[in-house]
Formats: C-alpha cells, structure tokens, sequence
C-alpha cells in the first residue's frame, strides 16, 4: 500500500527517515535526486564487494569490477598498477587535474555481523593461517561511493573542466599501496593531480554526517621490534644469567616516560608496546626477549624524538642490567612505514565550505584529528612539498538508533576493523557521492 503524505511536517519526517531532510544544494541542482534514484543498483554493487572481500595486494577481482565499470562509463583504464591498482582518466577539457581515490582491500577478519551478505571468504595471508576476510574498514563502501562519483561526473562532464584520475587503490591496510602505484609510475605515466580527494566511513559519526580536521588529521605509524639478548640459565641461579625478562620489564615501564616526560605536550604521540615475548618454562631464565611496539606522532620532528628514545632506553637500560657489549639490544624500524597524513587547510576550508550549505551544518563538522594511520597520506607526500593539495574527510556510518543507544550508555559501538562494524552503508555511500561530486566540480569549474 503506497504511503500517503498529508502533511509538509510529515512530508519532511518521511523525508528524515531516508536521510534526506538537509536542505538542498545551494545550486539547485539535482545530484542528490540522481544518487537516490541510483542507490538500488548501487547497493547491488556494495553487497556484491561486500560479500567477495580481498586481502592486501590480492584484489584481483574486486579491481576487475572496478576497472569494467569504468570501461563502460568511457575512462582510459589501466590495471595492474602497483600490483592490483586501478588508474582511470576521463580527459574534459582545460583545467586542474583532480584524482579521487578508494582503497580496495578487506581484512583477515571473520565477519560476525550476520548481515545476510555477509562474507563468508577465506584467505591464506603470509603468515600461513588460514582466515576470514571482510571487509571491516568499510572500503566496499569506499569503491561503490567512487563508482557512483564517476557516474555522476560523467553525466555532468558539461558543467565541468579538467581532467578526472579516478584510482582503486590497493593494500591501504598494511601501508604500502599507495606508495608502490607511485613507485609504478602514477604521477609519471599518468596526469598528476592539483588535488587528491578520498573519504573514509567512520564508526564513531552519525550515518551521513561528515567530519574534517584541516591540518594534521592521521598519524604517522611505525612498527618498531626490539630483541633483547641476556644471559640465560637456571631459574634458581639468577646470580649467574642476566635476565632479558627484567630488562624488558624496565624498558616496557621507561618507554612511558618518553610521552609523559619528553614529547612536547601540545604534540600528540603515543608508544604502545603490543607484545612481549619471552621465556618457555617456570625455571628457566630465558636468553631473550621480544618487543613489539606501535609508535604515532604527527609530525617528523615529533616521530624522530620518538624513534631515537626508544633506541636510547633499550641501550640505556641493558647497560644498566649489566649486559655484555656485545650483547646490546637490537631496535628495528620497519621500512617503509605510514607518514601522517596531512590535509591542506585551504583546500579543506574551500570544500567544507561548499558542502556545509549543501548538506546543512548539523551535518557538516570540524572534528579532532586521530591517531590513527592511512597510507592516503603518500600521495601528498610522494608528490614533493606543495605539488599536490590533499583531503580525506570522515562520513560516519553508524545508524541513528544505535547512535542514541550508544550516547545513552546503553551499549559500546564497534570501531573499525572490528567484526561486528556494519554501517548504515546506502547513508554513506550517498552523502560520499554527493560530497565527492560536489567537491570535485567546486575544483574543476567550466569556465
Ligand atoms: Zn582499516
Ligand atoms: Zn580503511
């Protein structure tokens, strides 16, 4: 039976409950009818990579998908780039390059959000354990968002000028994708962009709302290991080992003092040791011990002062434990790591600025930066100081129930990568295509 509206109140609670109570764009125009009216067949899509999640560097099929639509919708396509990346150029005209980005790659997660298309995929990662794969970061909204974007731009390429460099990216969740397209030529065989624009879902935001944070707005990641060496011996004879368990005990409680008494307040940094591993029974004193830590900053001066503490407690302490001097602990810096992520504050400032009237303030807003990472970061970076202009903004993805339940008290909502992350995916995929839209013509007016 169809619904029938006899009120503009509740016209426009009818109109909330879809999510489409903002006010509409500034300009008049009719993008976010022409998403909605494309969101069935969307969600076709969303469900489809949903279900069929990849690892790092193995998106074979997924960038497949990626590529044939993009064919069809008139790109120059190029696949294979970076191992499993995805390159798409659509040539209009004069006028800025702008390059919009998704990630591709799902997690070695089992998927527990019983959706009825949830994955049920295999993998086998380099470790050899054999485990689910999902998508928990939401990158499958990330790619149908993107398609949805270039649909979009290909209808309104009349009112646009420039050249458009679409990108599926692969292995974003181990930090290395975006940086071996580089290394494979992105900025050398293809046009190199003014601005590079992405979005990431967000399990802590309203679904549909975004979130920017002009400036510093992810960390910059490093995997450090620390092997510590002792003497090892008789668990009743600790007089004649050195114990690497001690040692490691006092580092693990020095490593604290590097945030809480060297790093600069006003700059955030955290040091987290992940694992400690050592020793195989009660009466043995092990010969060593492991460490791994996770180390964030946000800028290079900030991650130095970091890197160079913990080499200088590790030493420092082992001295202290008597260990002989060839003995000395041996810190790694795993090689490349992910640089924190920087948004240009006046592209933020003009985008933000074009989408606060289109979606309304209550749904527009500044948030703090996080120490979490993103290999997004590389294509600012990579590019030399001030070649290319970045944003990568939030849109939260958690339904609005679950939301109300969460600020209550009433229950803890998942974070990302987390089994149970299931956002409100068609909110998010169309106020990401909307946004992106938008942006991307905001950036390449026809003159
Ligand atoms: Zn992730
Ligand atoms: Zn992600």
């Amino acid at each position: 039976m169809p619904m029938i509206i006899r009120t503009a109140a509740a016209l426009l609670a009818a109109a909330a409950s879809l999510g489409l109570a903002a006010p509409a764009s500034a300009q008049g125009d009719d993008l976010r009818t022409a998403i909605a009216a494309d969101m069935p067949r969307l969600m076709e899509l969303y469900r489809d990579l949903h279900a069929n999640p990849e690892l790092s560097f193995e998106e074979v099929e997924t960038a497949r998908k990626l590529a044939t639509r993009m064919r069809a919708l008139g790109f120059e396509v190029t696949e294979g780039v970076g191992k499993t990346g995805v390159v798409a150029v659509l040539r209009n005209g004069d006028g800025p390059t702008v390059m919009v980005r998704a990630d591709m790659d799902g997690l070695p997660v089992v998927e527990q959000t019983g959706l009825p298309y949830a994955s049920t995929r295999t993998a086998t990662p380099a470790s050899g354990v054999t485990t689910g794969v999902m998508h928990a970061c939401g990158h499958d909204t990330h790619m149908t968002a993107w398609i949805a974007t270039a649909e979009q731009l290909v209808r309104r390429r009349e009112a646009w000028r420039g050249t458009l460099v679409m990108i599926g990216q692969p292995a974003e969740e181990i930090g290395l994708g975006a940086k071996a397209m580089i290394d494979d030529g992105l900025y050398a065989r293809f046009p190199k962009p003014d601005y590079v624009l992405a979005f990431h879902d967000a399990a802590q935001f309203a679904a549909g709302t975004i979130g920017y944070s002009p400036g510093w707005a992810l960390a910059n990641v490093d995997s450090v290991d620390i092997k510590l060496r002792g003497v090892g011996g008789h668990g009743a004879y600790p007089h004649t080992t050195r114990d690497p368990i001690v040692l490691g005990s006092a580092i693990v409680m020095r490593l604290q003092t590097l945030v809480s008494r060297e790093a600069n307040p006003a700059e955030p940094a955290v040091v987290t040791v992940g694992s400690f591993h050592a020793g195989a029974k009660h009466n043995i004193i092990s010969d060593e011990a492991r460490l791994q830590l996770t180390v964030r900053s946000y800028s290079d001066q900030s991650r130095q002062m970091l890197l160079d503490g913990i080499r200088r407690i590790a030493r420092g302490e082992a001295i202290a434990a008597g260990i002989p001097d060839d003995r000395m602990p041996e810190v790694s810096v795993e090689d490349p790591y992910t640089p924190a992520t920087f948004n240009d504050e006046a592209l933020t400032r003009r985008v933000m600025a074009g989408l606060t009237p289109r979606f309304g303030a209550e749904r527009v807003r500044q948030v703090p930066a996080v120490m979490g990472g993103e290999d997004f970061s590389q294509f600012r970076r990579m590019a030399g100081e001030g070649e290319v202009e970045a944003l990568i903004f939030w849109v939260g993805g958690v339904p609005a129930e679950q939301m109300a339940r969460a600020e209550r008290g009433e229950i803890q909502l998942p974070s990302l990568h987390s089994p149970y992350w299931a956002p409100e995916a068609d909110k998010v995929i169309a106020t990401a295509a909307e946004a992106l839209t938008a942006a991307t013509m905001d950036l390449m007016p026809a003159r």
